[in-house]
């Protein structure tokens, strides 16, 4: 465990070294949460032992220089003609899902946050947010942050070749990988807005995460700084992405506020304005 109560300069060292061994193991998770049937249930309890020489062989790096298994056909692409925000909605707003992807051409100007890259604009009230939970004495690990069109694809195209090996027939593979792991320009990690955030102490991207006191947290607080629990369990029929209670999307504080209070996810907001 860190001493919770140790000066800044320390907690910032603690912090910083956490932040340089442990993406590399959260992100190990982060695969096999993508894939959890994979894993024996002894091991998913298991301690993390990925070797901390360097975060930047993190194995989310590594499935993002594979290469992709060809000629698996994909039926849900997102759409040649992506939908274009309104000029009105703000940056913070936009939404992203398979209705609504990102054009392949989508940029954004970026800052290095602990364990990735997140919209330069809302990386203040992540940064904010980590504090307050270290500051409870809590362990939060950005497990996933922003990820490049060349990313998602990989994971997307991962997660249908390993259903595809449990013997899915293609169009069932590419219908179930989508619920879990979205096509590239469907991702709103493609849009530097969504974090995945995990506990120190549990690093799996499982339900049972959601039990962990950095979740409780989340749950509880996040709108302050302008962030919701973007799939929901209640939300899955409309999100169309399965419960995730590791997945934060920055809003803005008065959407979030307003999203948490009511109940309702994104999608539902945005309807309503
Ligand atoms: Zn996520």
């Amino acid at each position: 465990m860190e001493p919770q109560h140790s000066p800044r300069r320390s907690r910032e060292k603690s912090r910083r070294w956490l932040l340089a061994v442990l993406p590399g193991a959260a992100c190990v998770l982060f695969l096999l949460g993508l894939f959890p049937h994979l894993v024996p249930p002894a091991n998913a309890q298991g301690r993390p032992d990925a070797t901390p020489s360097s975060s930047s062989s993190a194995p989310v790096s590594s499935a993002t220089e594979a290469t992709a298994a060809p000629g698996i056909s994909v039926e849900r692409e997102p759409s040649p003609t992506p939908s274009p925000t309104p000029a009105e909605t703000p940056w913070y707003l936009r939404l992203v899902n398979q209705d609504h992807p990102l054009p392949r051409d989508f940029t954004v100007e970026l800052a290095d946050i602990p364990g990735g890259r997140f919209d330069a604009r809302a990386a203040e009230a992540l940064s904010q947010m980590l504090s307050a939970m270290e500051a409870q004495g809590l362990s939060p690990v950005v497990c996933s942050s922003f990820r490049t069109w060349e990313d998602q694809e990989t994971l997307h195209q991962n997660k249908i070749d390993r259903l595809l090996g449990e013997g899915y027939s293609p169009k069932e593979a590419a219908t179930e990988a989508s619920r879990w792991v979205v096509p590239a320009g469907a991702s709103e990690h493609q849009l530097g807005l969504a974090v995945d955030l995990v506990s120190a102490g549990y690093q799996m991207l499982v339900e049972e995460q959601e039990n962990t006191p950095e979740q409780q947290w989340l749950m509880e607080n996040c709108a302050t700084y302008g962030f919701i629990l973007r799939y929901p369990k209640d939300k899955t029929d409309i999100t169309g992405v399965g419960y995730e209670p590791w997945h934060y999307r920055y809003v803005g504080r008065e959407a979030a506020q307003a999203i948490w209070e009511q109940g309702i996810c994104l999608e539902e907001y945005e309807d309503m304005q």
